[in-house]
């Protein structure tokens, strides 16, 4: 191994036994929950150290770089690239040729948009549902009211298939600020569950960040979604990703 290679698998396994952790506070299995490795702007090299790894999925938010890696490195083709971050109309063209998983669907031109050219791709998509938990109005996602009616929509588009939801708690390092955000979260999934048209499958809670994850785990997350934490700080300003974003508050 690599000295970055080596940090990278302290770092892994770091985050793999702080998710041990907080799975066996409240009850649950560690089976249950995915670890989504986020990897904006790490570079194509260190993805391949973190493939050698093991690692399987590579959580993205933008397309356009998402896209350029999933080409560069093509030949792993067991990789799973997922989109997490907010997609407009016209990439969805982009989107539909390489991703596996959407996790920030928010409206019907995007999903209507999608299927179209996965149609077209021959391919299905993964979705969760976005939710704006924290009501802050730079976040992307739907109001928790709004979503069951929008699900009720999603059969129409028969390449999406929908799993969950997903969220960006609020940015805040108080925890009783961040918490009712999971809860929403897993309220609402809980209520889907009854009310959910046929071939909707309301599992997944995509939930949880560096930051946040052992208590998005408490609230139930299903899937986790890290960066900094296995890859190190990101030179990048989160605002690049995150509009609106600067930074946290108290
Ligand atoms: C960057 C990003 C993450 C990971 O954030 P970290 O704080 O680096 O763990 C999670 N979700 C989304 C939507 C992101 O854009």
């Amino acid at each position: 191994m690599t000295d970055s290679s080596s940090g990278l698998s302290t770092n892994l396994q770091a985050i793999r036994d702080r998710i041990a952790v907080a799975c066996r506070a409240a009850g649950r299995d560690s089976s249950e929950v995915r670890l989504l490795p986020v990897s904006k702007t790490v570079d194509e090299a260190r993805l391949r150290q973190a493939y050698a790894l093991g690692l399987r999925e590579l959580g993205e938010n933008k397309v356009q770089e998402a896209q350029g890696k999933a080409e560069a490195m093509a030949d792993l083709a067991d990789l799973r690239w997922v989109l997490i971050g907010h997609l407009q109309t016209n990439k969805s063209k982009h989107a539909a040729r390489f991703a596996s998983e959407f996790q920030a669907l928010d409206s019907l031109r995007v999903a209507e948009a999608l299927d179209r050219h996965l149609q077209k791709e021959g391919r299905a998509l993964d979705v969760l549902v976005q939710v704006n938990t924290s009501g802050e109005d730079t976040k992307f996602g739907l109001a928790p009211d709004a979503v069951e009616a929008f699900v009720k929509q999603l059969p129409a588009f028969s390449s999406l298939r929908v799993r969950g939801l997903m969220t960006l708690a609020l940015f805040s390092h108080d925890e009783a600020r961040v918490r009712p955000c999971f809860v929403t979260l897993r309220t609402l999934r809980d209520r889907l569950r009854q009310s959910a048209p046929d071939g909707i499958v309301m599992d997944e809670l995509s939930m949880g960040m560096s930051g946040d994850f052992e208590l998005a785990i408490a609230e139930g997350a299903t899937t986790v979604r890290v960066g900094t934490a296995i890859f190190g700080l990101r030179y990048t300003p989160d605002s690049a990703y995150w509009p609106g974003f600067a930074g946290k508050s108290e």
